[in-house]
This record gives structure tokens, sequence and C-alpha cells, in this order.
């Protein structure tokens, strides 16, 4: 099956009747039609803002759409390594904007128009190694700090949700749920045009000039080139942007990752998962998983940094991960499987703000979200509207994550050994695990 099993199960399809005209002028233009950008939409118009959304494929057609559907509180990267070098104030701002996005994405999930999103409680982590203790002690740790409610699970309490031999134990994460990332991102869209909103899609930048106070955006659509004028830019195009967005393209890399859907497996994982949480592993290269469409597995796997997989080689693996986690189960079949892309930048936080260097004044980034995006872009777009909006300093937890170059060329096969090592370590843990 060529579709993604998210489009398989499209309900709720977003359709625009916006045609873009050459010359037309607009306070703000925003680059990308992910939750990211659509996000910034909504809070743009909602606040009167003449605001344009420009998309080179449809809407959902990047990350947002084809995600793990996991919604939880976070960021990709580690609040132990933040710690390292942040303040514990700046660590605690970082950690409220990712649960504002968390709420929004919640609140909005049970609004009228996103009934398909079909949210459900419970995201677990799972652990296959590591000092139980310790862990244990972290979970009191943060919940103290942060005011959250992660709970524990001893190999007892996991067991009565999944049953796996391989999981020693785990943490249920506080306020987290899952739900259908397609269906919402079309919701989102419909929401955003109905209050007023301009979404162009088929419409890639391809080029951009600065004259005076504003700037002259080339944009490629199906009919012919069209030049239109924005005050301001934000480049919310997450994995998807190329080598046209010269100000950013130095300070990320694309990274890819993996998803497969099972066959329907109807009464066999009935035994297995008791109740329907979202799953992933504490795997340094971890694993995402849930039932989906009552009876099928969406198996989320690994990353690379170079070209695709085809889809044969990534059916072969989920299935391969699916047997090693849950052998029960026998031979599967995978029905779908596809891959997407995230922007990382090295630090593993986002671009949020203005890219302010000399001539680029007037520019600004929503990027960079890595594979943690559903809590984060929201909840950092709703900071840069803020900006926007009315100026002040509601970007500066933003400030610590400096840009940083993305190695060039060497940049992807940096990313790939460090994969690789990670990857090789997981495999070590667990052959020593079993002796
Ligand atoms: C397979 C997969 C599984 C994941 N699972 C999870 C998960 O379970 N939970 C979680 O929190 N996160 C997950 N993530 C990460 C999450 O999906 C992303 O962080 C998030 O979707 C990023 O949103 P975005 O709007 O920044 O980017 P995107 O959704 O990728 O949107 C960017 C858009 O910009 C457009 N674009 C790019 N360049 C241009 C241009 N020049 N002109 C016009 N348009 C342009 C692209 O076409 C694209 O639609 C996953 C990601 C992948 C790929």
């Amino acid at each position: 099956m060529d579709k993604t099993w998210y489009e398989h199960t499209l309900e709720h399809s977003f359709k625009s009747n916006f045609h873009l005209k050459s010359n037309s002028n607009y306070d703000v233009v925003i680059v990308g039609g992910g939750l990211a950008g659509l996000s910034l939409l909504l809070k743009l118009v909602e606040s009167g803002i003449d605001v344009l959304l420009i998309e080179s494929e449809v809407i959902g057609a990047g990350a947002s759409g084809r995600n793990g559907g996991f919604c939880s509180p976070g960021w990709s990267q580690d609040y132990d390594i933040l710690s390292n070098y942040l303040d514990l104030e700046t660590v605690k701002e970082l950690d409220r904007i990712a649960s504002l996005g968390v709420m929004w994405m919640r609140k909005k999930c049970h609004e009228k128009g996103y009934e398909n999103t079909y949210l459900t409680e419970g995201i677990i982590t799972c652990f296959l190694g590591g000092k139980e203790r310790e862990v244990e002690q972290k979970v009191k740790k943060y919940n103290k700090i942060f005011g959250s409610n992660n709970a524990f699970l001893t190999k007892n309490d996991l067991r009565d949700i999944v049953v796996s031999d391989r999981y020693l134990f785990g943490i249920k994460k506080d306020n987290a749920f899952h739900f259908h990332p397609l269906n919402f991102i079309n919701s989102l869209a419909s929401e955003c045009t109905a209050k007023g909103a301009k979404i162009s899609e088929k419409s890639r930048l391809i080029s951009f000039d600065k004259n005076s106070n504003h700037f002259d955006l080339k944009i490629s659509t199906e009919q012919d080139i069209k030049t239109i004028r924005s005050n301001k830019v934000v480049f919310a195009t997450g994995g998807y942007a190329g080598s046209e967005i010269k100000s950013l393209r130095k300070y990320w890399i694309p990274i890819k990752t993996f998803i497969g859907v099972t066959e329907p497996l109807g009464k066999r994982i009935q035994d297995l998962f008791k109740r329907n949480f979202g799953f992933s592993d504490n795997r340094r290269a971890g694993n995402y998983f849930r039932i989906v469409g009552g009876d099928r597995i969406s198996w989320g796997r690994g990353i690379s940094a170079f070209g695709d997989i085809s889809k044969s080689l990534i059916k072969k693996q989920v299935s391969a991960d699916i047997n090693f986690f849950f052998p029960q189960l026998g031979k599967i079949n995978i029905d779908y499987a596809w891959s997407g892309k995230m922007a990382y930048a090295s630090h593993m936080m986002p671009y949020v703000g203005p890219i302010q260097v000399g001539k680029e004044e007037g520019l600004f980034a929503l990027t960079g979200f890595g594979g943690h995006g559903m809590n984060t872009a929201p909840g950092s777009a709703i900071i840069l509207a803020d900006y926007l909006i009315s100026g002040g300093n509601s970007c500066n937890a933003f400030n610590a994550f400096k840009r940083t170059w993305n190695g060039g060329f060497l940049g992807p096969y940096a990313a790939e050994i460090k994969y690789t090592y990670l990857r090789l370590r997981d495999y070590l843990e667990q052959v020593y695990q079993r002796h």
C-alpha cells in the first residue's frame, strides 16, 4: 500500500479555495503548513493580523501528518542535559512552554470540528535496562521540580499493561496522549480558514529579497511563479526546507525516521496490550508503538541522516523489531510503511524567534522540533505569536540555543556515525543483559 495508514483512514480532508495573486501584500507570510506553521497561523489570524501561509505540497504532507501521534510534555533534548548548561529558571520556562503545547493540543482535540482526532490518554516509557532505583528517584526529583505527576511502574505494574519479557520497569508520563495527527492537521487548517486565514497549497518559496522594509518573495505554484510582498517572514519549514532558505540551512540537518503498521491482528493482541496506551522505549535509538484501528500495531523505529530506505526494508525491520519484543505474536505482515523528515540542530532544541543578522531583520524561525514536535511546535508557536503581536521578551528562553553550524557536507556522516554508535551501545546492553 502506497499511502500511509493515516492517509488511508483520513476522515477530514482540508480544501483551500484561496488563489494566490502576484503583487499581493501581507503583514506576515508563514512558510510551511505543518503543525508549527498552522498553530502560528491560527494565533495570528485570531489577533487580526493579515497573514498568509504557503505550503509547497498539501497541508500535513510533512512530518506533522505522518508521525507517531504521541503528544507528551518535554522536548527532544533531555532535561538532564539542558540542566547542565541552562539555569533552573530557564529549564522551568522551557518545561512550561512544552506543557502549554500539550494543553493546547488536548483542548483542540476536544473541540467541535476535531472529533476525528481520537484522543486516547496515556503514554508509557518502557525500560529495557538501566538502574531501576536511580530512575525511580529521578521521577520523584523531576516531579518535585516541575510539579508533574509522572508515575514509576515496577515490572509487575508494567506487565499489567503490556506483556513483553524485554521490559524491566517503566514510567507513565503525566498529561500525555496519542491521536490521529493527519486528521488533526486537516481540522486545524479548516479552523484557520474558517476564521479568515489564507492558505495557499502547492506554493513553494523559492527565493526572497529584502527591499527597504519589506521582503519580495518568489513562489512557485502549479501555474507559474508569483511574486508577493510581506513585512515579515516566518520559516516553519521543518525537515523539508531546502537551500532556498539560506539563512537557516547551515544550522540543522534533516533526519529521517520510519513507521510500519501491521495487518489487523485480531484477538492476538488482546492478551499483550491490556490498555490502549502509546509506548516508547528507553533505547538510545528508540521504538515507539501503539494500537491503531482497533487491532493493528503502528511501530516507529530508527533514524537515518541519509537517503531513503525502501518500503520492503522498513517492513522487514519493523517486523523483526515487533518479533523481538513480542515473540508471542508469531509471524506478522506489515501492511503500511513510510518515512518522514525531522529538523535537528546539534543541540537538539529548536530555533524560535527573530533570525536577527543585519539585513535579515524581519525574518523569523519556528523550526527544529526534532522527534518531539507535537507539543513543542504549538507551544513555541504561541510564544512566537506573542512576540510578533506585542514584541517584548517572550522568546528569551530560546536565546540559549544559538545557531550552530551543521558540519556542512560532513554533518550527515557525523550524525550517521553517532546513530550507529548508539545502536551498537543498545545492542551491547541487550547482549550483556541476557548473560
Ligand atoms: C515518522 C515520524 C514520527 C514522529 N513521531 C512523533 C511523535 O509521535 N510525537 C512527536 O511529538 N513528534 C513526532 N515526530 C516529530 C514531529 O512530527 C515534528 O517535530 C513536527 O511535525 C514538526 O512540525 P513542523 O511544522 O515543524 O514540520 P513539518 O510538519 O514537516 O512541516 C513543514 C512543512 O514545510 C513545508 N515546506 C518546506 N519548505 C518549504 C518551502 N520552501 N515553501 C513552502 N513550504 C515548504 C513542507 O512541505 C512541510 O509540509 C515524528 C516525526 C516523524 C517524521
